[in-house]
């Protein structure tokens, strides 16, 4: 669906569009995303002076990889967003905005399905996981700690140095001697 730039201009309140993406992957940073089902993208203009202020809301539900495990992880797509359109002025963010990829300057156009893709891409999860305490993998061997353990050392190490942070991050943790007072008491001679 093409917008004409020019009809921004004569925008009077607020104009509403919902835009319906095929559910084709899609990759963000390295980060894909398999859609299951339309990704609908439903958003409002309202003219603010030189711009236009945009009001959005994305609902779809996809795969991604687990950023643990990596294993594939459904995920639903559920966020509002705010945005803004330069189509008018000369300033920086016209200049900007008259060269994002969804714009055809020359025939004063925006592509509100490229509009809508970019939206999602800028939108997608980049922490999904497939369950809140997802063991993750093996640094060392690559294995799934989810389906079986691995015999690694330093599978012992990791939560050794995990307690070892959390002391020196609490300032009255291990330099306020109680504990060695204690010791002493305990083992007279
Ligand atoms: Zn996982
Ligand atoms: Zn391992």
């Amino acid at each position: 669906m093409w917008l004409p730039l020019d009809e921004l201009g004569n925008l009077n309140g607020a104009r509403e569009y919902t835009v319906i993406l095929p559910p084709l992957p899609l990759t963000s940073q390295g980060d894909a995303f398999i859609p299951t089902v339309p990704t609908q993208v439903d958003f409002v203009l309202v003219r603010s002076g030189e711009k236009i202020d945009i009001l959005g809301r994305i609902q779809g539900r996809g795969v991604v990889s687990c950023a643990r495990c990596l294993s594939p992880t459904e995920f639903a797509l559920n966020c509002d967003y705010a945005d803004a359109w330069w189509p008018f002025g000369q300033g920086e963010e016209s200049e900007d905005f008259l060269v994002s990829a969804f714009v055809d300057s020359s025939r004063r156009m925006i592509n509100l399905e490229l509009y809508a893709t970019e939206m999602v891409l800028a939108h997608l999860p980049m922490r999904a996981w497939c369950s809140p305490d997802c063991q993750g993998m093996c640094a060392f061997c690559g294995k799934n700690l989810n389906e079986a353990e691995c015999n690694c050392a330093m599978r012992d190490v990791d939560p050794r140095l995990a307690v070892l942070g959390r002391l020196l991050n609490d300032k009255g943790g291990v330099l306020d001697g109680t504990t060695k007072e204690k010791n002493f008491k305990g083992s007279p001679r």
